[in-house]
C-alpha cells in the first residue's frame, strides 16, 4: 500500500475514519435504542430490588437500572459500530489524508 501523498510526496499521512465515525454514531444510536429496551427491564428489576428499601428505593433503583441499561447499550453499540466502520474504512474507502498539505487520497 502506497501511503505517500500524491501531491507533495510526504509520508506524513494518516487514514481518515469516515466510516468509523459514522459507524460509531449509528452504533451508539442503535445501541441506546436496544439499550433503552433492556433499560426498561433493568428499571423494573431495579425498582423491584429497590422496593425492599421502600418507595424511595424503588424510584432510585428504577432510575439506576434505566441509566445503566441505556448507557451500556449506547457504549456497546458505539464500540461495535466503530469496529464495523474501521473494517469499512480499511477495505472500502481506504482513504488517507496528508498531514502536510491536507490532501485526501485513496491508498493503493
Ligand atoms: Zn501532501
Amino acid at each position: 500500500m502506497n501511503t505517500l501523498c500524491p501531491l507533495c510526496r510526504s509520508s506524513n499521512t494518516h487514514p481518515t475514519h469516515t466510516a468509523r465515525h459514522v459507524g460509531g454514531t449509528l452504533g451508539a444510536l442503535g445501541g441506546a435504542t436496544s439499550g433503552a429496551a433492556s433499560a426498561l427491564s433493568a428499571a423494573k428489576a431495579g425498582a423491584t430490588l429497590g422496593a425492599f428499601a421502600g418507595p424511595a428505593g424503588s424510584v432510585l433503583g428504577g432510575l439506576a437500572g434505566a441509566l445503566f441499561g441505556g448507557l451500556l447499550g449506547g457504549a456497546a453499540g458505539s464500540v461495535a459500530g466503530a469496529r464495523v466502520g474501521d473494517v469499512v474504512d480499511k477495505n472500502v474507502f481506504n482513504r488517507l489524508q496528508c498531514d502536510d498539505c491536507g490532501h485526501v487520497f485513496t491508498a493503493r
